[in-house]
């Protein structure tokens, strides 16, 4: 039960472009990481690190 809301909770905050996690979540009106939007260096200090 926690395992799959975790996982839901990564999904939303992984860029289905880049396969990066976030510490945030995805802008749903974007689609993709604002990195990949809008071709901007990602920062490092929003990936979340793998666990
Ligand atoms: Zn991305």
């Amino acid at each position: 039960m926690l395992a799959s809301l975790e996982w839901a909770m990564r999904a939303r905050r992984t860029c289905p472009a880049c396969r990066l996690t976030f510490t945030y979540c995805i802008p749903t009106s974007l689609g993709q990481c604002p990195h990949c939007a809008f071709d901007t260096e990602t920062d490092p200090e929003d990936l979340e690190t793998a666990a």
